[in-house]
């Protein structure tokens, strides 16, 4: 599932768009479309110029003039890919027709992707549900500790990934960053001591960072814009490398499941 740094890339590569128009819309999956038939969905999209595109948590949230706001979300498997020639692609669910920068295809192999429309308020009540981004002014170590102190009992993994908690950060990163910090995945969030907490609150920021830098990671279905893969994945220290040898100091990686995810460690590199 693309994660924080996947989202990032599409979102800063969409903004080439930002400014032109929207001209049709065709869906070839309408059940993905939320509260709207395809019909009202594209009447009122069409004709709209494109004011802005953000990311909030795993989401695109894109602005057009009139007030409306189109929320994307791409779930296991989608893509927003941007194609002046061939729109006829095998898993092409919907398409969007611009009016300077040919088409923007939502490819989705396994349909879980949404579409929706959305107002301001909706908007601002999605943000607000949200955990505090770690690209924000607001994710400060004074928060972020305030925040594990709270989380009685779970696993630091857990809340990592309790996109309520901390917003973007899914299976890949989750692993990444507690390698990172030196810590297991499996420890109790409000166990952490004050420098290890501070440690994580770094690594997060870190990973997610160099993440976005290299374009994320495609080491499954995720591509970006223009439909190339990401270089994260040549990165990963211990992310579906169990078994493998630990890059930093030759242990065994290991593979353990926390609430039905598998979770990649090295037992020798940690706390
Ligand atoms: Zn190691």
């Amino acid at each position: 599932m693309p994660e924080l740094p996947e989202v990032q890339t599409i979102v800063n590569d969409l903004q080439q768009i930002v400014g032109d128009h929207i001209a049709g819309f065709v869906s070839l999956w309408p059940k993905a479309i939320k509260n709207n038939s395809v019909k009202k969905f594209a009447t009122s999209i069409s004709g709209r110029k494109i004011l802005g595109i953000e990311r909030i948590g795993k989401n695109i949230a894109i602005a057009l003039a009139g007030g409306n706001i189109i929320l994307i979300h791409l779930k296991m498997t989608g893509q927003l890919v941007l194609d002046n020639k061939n729109a006829d692609t095998k898993y092409a669910r919907h398409i969007f027709y611009l009016k300077r920068n040919g088409v923007l295809e939502f490819r989705d192999i396994r349909k879980f992707g949404t579409l929706e429309i959305i107002d301001d308020k909706k908007l601002t009540a999605i943000r607000e549900d949200r955990g505090v981004d770690p690209f924000s002014k607001d994710f400060t170590l004074k928060k972020f500790s305030a925040l594990l102190d709270k989380q009685k009992n779970k696993a630091i993994k857990v809340v990592l990934m309790d996109q309520q908690a901390v917003a973007g950060i899914g299976n890949i990163y989750a692993s990444e960053i507690l390698f990172d910090a030196k810590i297991l995945p499996a420890r109790v969030a409000n166990s952490l001591s004050a420098k290890e907490v501070k440690t994580l609150h770094q690594s997060i920021k870190k990973i997610l960072r160099k993440a976005v830098f290299l374009r994320g990671t495609s080491s499954s279905d995720y591509r970006d814009v223009q439909g190339e893969k990401g270089q994260f994945q040549d990165y990963l220290k211990v992310y579906q490398r169990a078994g493998k040898k630990c890059l930093k100091c030759a242990t065994i990686v290991e593979k353990l499941i926390i609430r039905q995810r598998s979770t990649f460690y090295c037992p020798h590199c940690k706390h």
